[in-house]
Order: structure tokens, then C-alpha cells, then sequence
């Protein structure tokens, strides 16, 4: 049995691990370590706490997966409810849907009774705030919301390095199952609507028993392109191993927008993890067996851009 999880899942993990220890199934064990990150009001990218978009409004997205049978649920631009993740779940279980966005996504997380909860913080607010009043006035940010150019404000959102995050977590049970999961509030200020990787099946999540699964983050707008989650697995698919599968993904990334940072997690059919950055040399992600007492800190392997 195997969880590993983007370096802000540390908070979950020893939890995840637990869960499969007492007979839990991957799925599972994938909710309730992401649950304990979109509680963390302290992650700036993820459940309470998270960037508001641009007009200081939280959004979240979330997907999970079931690698037995490549069911997958997802939900986008959630506003008021804390665990996007069980609700995506829900929607997998329950509905004949996979993804539900904004305004119907709310009406069925009221439905089945999700926690509501205000996740806007005051530290996020004021970020917010002093970020906006860099690129406008207080009388235009006083008028942001009915702005019917709201556009040539997105400006404000171009640097995901600044504000990106989103934690991934993908779990390997006892019967061998595998399940994958991603949340988050997306990239910081972004225009209201806007939808990244995270909740997109193949872009920021896929989950398959028979070779594999594979999660990101970062700059969604690249990996939705390549669908870099599901090129992963299919490359696990066609016989690679798992960390030359995630450079393979990630060297199909680097023409499409230099300078775009992605992040790529994933895990073969064998329990074996593997993580690569093609950001900075330092970035890490977070694993646990059930032979250990507690996670591993392990640094991603870095694929820089080709030359
Ligand atoms: N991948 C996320 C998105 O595009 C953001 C991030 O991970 O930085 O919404």
C-alpha cells in the first residue's frame, strides 16, 4: 500500500495511510487526505484559505478518479462549500454525470448536505485587495464587479508562479486498486469562471488499475492542451517505466508555452512513485508506504525545457 501527494499533502497523508491500514479503499484514502488539505486554511491554494478570483470571489475544482473502473467524478467553480473532493465523489456515485460546474455544482453539493463554509480568509482578502490596487484605482476596484471590460484586468493573473498551487494525492489499497484525486481554488485571480486542469479528467487527473495514475499542477492551461495526466499513463500503457513516462508528458509541455510551470505526480500499477518539476531544482512531493511510520520528503526529478 502506497499514498503519495504534492508536498502540501503532508497535512493528509499519515491520515490517507491510516485509512488504508484499517481496510479503506484507495478512494478512500484520497478524499480524506485532500480533506485534510482544503481544511488547511493556511495552503493559500486549496479549501479555505484559497486566492479569490478576480473579483475577490473563491472558486474551487476538484476530480477524483477510481482506477478499477475509470469512473471519475469532478466539479468546477464551487463557491461557499469546503470539500470540492467529496463532492466530486458524490457526483461520480451518485449522478450518471462526471463533471458539474458552478451554479448546478452548488445546488448538488446543498442536495447531498456538503459543509458550507466561508472560505475566503481576511490574509486572502487583503492580498487580493493589494494586489488589484497595484494594476487599478480603489474607485475602479469599488466598480471591479460590474466592469463590463473586466477582461483587460486579466493581466493581473499572468504569473501563476506568483500565486499557483494545487495538491494532487494518489493512493494504491491493499486489493490493488488505485484512485486519484486533485484540488484546488486554481490560479490566483483569475478571470471568474475560468476553469483549470484540476477538475479536466486526462488534463490534471487519470487513474487506471492497469498501468497506473498520474496528477498535476500548475499552469493548467498547458497540461488541458497536451492532456498530460492521461499522455502519462498512456505512456506507462505503451511500456515505459513511471519517471520516463512523466519526462515523456512533460518534454510534450515544453514548446507549447516556455516558462509555464507544471508539476507532474504519478504512481505504476507496481506501487512505484515517480515526480518531475520543470521548474526549479528543490521541489518535492511527499510519499508513504505501509512500511513506514511516517512520510518521506523526496525531491522531483527536474526535466528542464528542451533546447
Ligand atoms: N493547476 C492549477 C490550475 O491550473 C493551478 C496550480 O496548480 O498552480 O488551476
Amino acid at each position: 500500500m502506497i499514498v503519495i501527494a504534492s508536498e502540501n499533502g503532508r497535512v493528509g497523508i499519515a491520515e490517507a495511510m491510516r485509512v488504508l491500514r484499517c481496510g479503506g479503499s484507495a478512494l478512500d484514502a484520497v478524499e480524506i487526505g485532500i480533506r485534510l488539505v482544503e481544511d488547511n486554511a493556511e495552503d493559500e491554494t486549496v479549501g479555505v484559505g484559497g486566492i479569490p478570483n478576480l473579483l475577490g470571489v473563491v472558486q474551487l475544482d476538484a476530480s477524483i478518479m477510481d482506477g478499477r473502473t475509470r469512473a471519475c467524478g469532478a466539479v468546477g467553480a464551487v463557491r461557499g462549500y469546503v470539500h470540492p473532493i467529496s463532492i466530486a465523489r458524490q457526483v461520480m456515485e451518485e449522478l450518471p454525470h462526471v463533471f458539474l460546474v458552478g451554479e448546478g455544482a452548488e445546488r448538488f453539493a446543498a442536495e447531498i448536505g456538503a459543509e458550507r463554509r466561508q472560505l475566503l480568509t481576511d490574509q486572502a482578502a487583503d492580498t487580493w485587495r493589494r494586489r488589484m490596487l497595484e494594476a487599478m484605482s480603489a474607485e475602479e476596484l469599488a466598480r471591479l464587479a460590474e466592469d463590463p471590460n473586466l477582461r483587460r484586468w486579466v493581466a493581473v493573473t499572468m504569473d501563476p508562479r506568483l500565486a499557483g498551487g494545487t495538491v494532487n494525492f494518489i493512493a494504491q489499497d491493499a486489493e490493488g486498486n488505485i484512485a486519484c484525486g486533485v484540488s484546488t481554488s486554481g490560479w490566483a485571480w483569475k478571470y471568474p469562471g475560468r476553469l483549470g486542469d484540476s477538475p479536466v479528467i486526462g488534463a490534471g487527473n487519470y487513474a487506471d488499475n492497469r498501468y497506473g495514475a498520474a496528477a498535476c499542477t500548475g499552469l493548467g492551461e498547458m497540461t488541458i492542451r497536451a492532456g498530460t495526466a492521461h499522455s502519462v499513463v498512456l505512456h506507462m500503457q505503451m511500456g515505459l517505466d513511471v519517471e520516463e513516462a512523466c519526462r515523456r508528458a512533460m518534454n510534450d509541455l515544453q514548446e507549447l508555452q516556455p516558462g509555464g510551470g507544471v508539476d507532474i505526480l504519478a504512481l505504476d500499477c507496481h506501487g512505484q512513485p515517480a515526480a518531475v518539476t520543470n521548474e526549479e531544482v528543490g521541489d518535492t512531493y511527499v510519499v508513504m508506504t505501509d512500511e513506514m511510520d511516517s512520510y518521506e520528503v523526496r525531491p522531483r526529478t527536474l526535466v528542464p525545457p528542451l533546447v
